[in-house]
């Protein structure tokens, strides 16, 4: 066996510098390099679903559990409960985003492990999906520890409490224990499976966004995450037929998704890389003027999320951003549209009438075109440069580069944005415009509900006893995951009981 308990071993110590994809590590702490230009889109044709998803084998055998052992085993988030630890009210400093003491606490009373766990495994009892998973601790020391493993959900949250990191991310599961790699075949040890992540981040949009910039995030801008939840969200379900998309606040500004999915799980590279070029769009950096080039007739992906746009480029855009407003401005607008004297004309008109809205702006196009002061236009030609328009400044720009590689690591939900203090919570993806990341706990307010709670209840001794998380501003998060990982869990064995009838009837013929 492997072992599991321990000290953190000394190997992994020292592999703690900077791991092969420090990009993402840091991602949410420092601007990243904005998004390298990726392969040519595969002339937006469908993908190839069959060829994509073929191999639906199972990887792991699972041992044999009732679908009412599932519910069971599942039905009670399991929380720390019975850890002695100081009063928080005793050690919380006002004023800090967050502290190691803070973070101790969280983890002990508040980080749902056992729902992380069922996460991962999608099973009841350990599987290698977890017990062959790798997470990578961030300590409160700046040190890097990857490939750490463990053989229970109750083992990784003794060793997280003992660590006490900063954050930590979740990496693939490999064909062997990730603690053995050094002692197992080299050929022995690859990645074999991993959910499938997208990462948007506001950083992506700084050229575009006029409200806030660097860290800042407000409501306005947090719109373009919003209106990026909901393209992808119906993208993966409806081209791909992927059900199971965890979107998770990245503590900061922005979201992460996670495909569970079986499918999406065992997509080697070039299948997430042709995913991930399916949805991305608009390419190119600051730099590119135009980063969005489509052939015509649009691509049903293009047509629909384009409806979706639509509906909120007046408010989120032109009201919210008004982008277009100051004389300067003008030309970022103007070199997207296809007509040069049309341009020039509303050039003119824009200088006689000084400091118009981008509304007003956006609405001039169509009325001096239908005025016909250009001869030379092309009506279909400007309506489709106003698409690209509306797609450039809300479709969502994808750091594609997170999506592409099955041995990326991606920073767990529920962990502690250190900047923020916030929670990296789920956001509910049926309703994502009900979220406003304002409105996330910070660890502090959760540890300061959690003696409001107990100071107030005292006296009633009788009433049933609550998990913390129970007593906070967490509850509706750590509920909507556990329900997502219910729904997971039931999937997972319901796929495993007709492998098994196959299996069994392939024998018995
Ligand atoms: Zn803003």
């Amino acid at each position: 066996m492997p072992h599991f308990e321990g000290d953190i071993d000394k190997a992994a110590m020292e592999e703690s510098s900077s791991p092969q994809s420090s990009s993402s590590v840091v991602h949410d702490l420092e601007p990243g390099p904005a998004a390298s230009c990726p392969p040519a889109l595969t002339a937006h044709g469908l993908p190839n679903l069959n060829e994509m998803f073929d191999n639906d084998d199972g990887q792991f055998e699972f041992g044999e559990l009732t679908e009412e052992e599932i519910q069971a085993a599942t039905s009670v988030p399991e929380f720390a409960q019975s850890v002695n630890i100081p009063p928080p009210s005793a050690i919380h400093s006002s004023g800090q985003h967050t502290t190691p003491e803070l973070m101790e606490i969280f983890y002990q009373r508040l980080f749902p492990f056992k729902d992380l766990f069922q996460w991962l495994n999608h099973f009841p009892s350990p599987t290698p999906s977890f017990t062959n998973r790798e997470i990578a601790f961030t300590l409160q020391n700046d040190v890097y520890l990857r490939y750490q493993s463990f053989p229970t959900y109750d083992a990784m949250k003794k060793e997280v409490i003992r660590l006490n990191p900063s954050r930590f991310e979740v990496g693939p599961v490999y064909s062997a224990n990730p603690r053995d790699r050094k002692i197992v075949r080299k050929a022995a040890f690859r990645p074999l499976e991993k959910e499938l992540v997208f990462d948007i981040d506001m950083t992506d949009y700084d050229e575009i966004r006029t409200c806030c910039s660097g860290t800042k995030v407000c409501s306005k801008c947090w719109n373009f995450i919003t209106v990026a939840i909901k393209v992808l969200d119906v993208a993966l379900r409806d081209d791909f037929g992927f059900k199971h998309i965890l979107w998770v606040f990245s503590g900061r500004r922005g979201a992460h998704a996670w495909v569970c999915d079986r499918r999406a799980r065992e997509l080697d590279d070039a299948k997430r890389r042709a995913v991930a070029s399916y949805l991305e769009i608009v390419k190119g950096g600051a730099q590119t003027t135009k980063k969005v080039n489509l052939k015509r007739p649009l691509h049903p992906l293009v047509t629909r999320s384009l409806n979706i746009l639509r509906d909120s480029f007046s408010s989120a855009i032109l009201v919210d951003q008004d982008p277009w407003r100051a004389p300067e401005q003008e030309d970022k607008l103007l070199k997207l549209l296809p007509d040069k004297v049309l341009n020039q004309e509303l050039k003119k008109t824009w200088e006689a009438l000084p400091d118009q809205s981008s509304t007003s702006k956006w609405a001039y196009i169509d009325s001096l075109a239908k005025q016909g002061v250009s001869k030379s236009l092309d009506a279909k030609e400007l309506m489709e440069g106003k698409q690209d328009v509306v797609l450039e400044y809300l479709y969502p720009r994808l750091d594609a580069e997170v999506s592409k590689h099955l041995n990326h690591l991606l920073k767990s939900p529920f962990c502690i944005h250190p900047g923020t203090g916030r929670v990296c919570v789920p956001i509910n993806s049926a309703r994502p415009e009900t979220f406003d990341p304002m409105d996330v706990p910070t660890v502090s307010q959760l540890i300061d509900e959690i003696d409001e709670y107990d100071a107030t209840h005292k006296a009633n001794e009788s009433s049933e006893k609550l998990a913390d998380y129970e007593k906070t501003s967490l509850k509706p998060y750590v509920e909507y995951f556990h329900r997502f990982v219910s729904d997971l869990m039931k999937e997972e064995l319901k796929e495993k009981r007709h492998r098994d009838q196959e299996n069994g009837e392939s024998l018995n013929f």
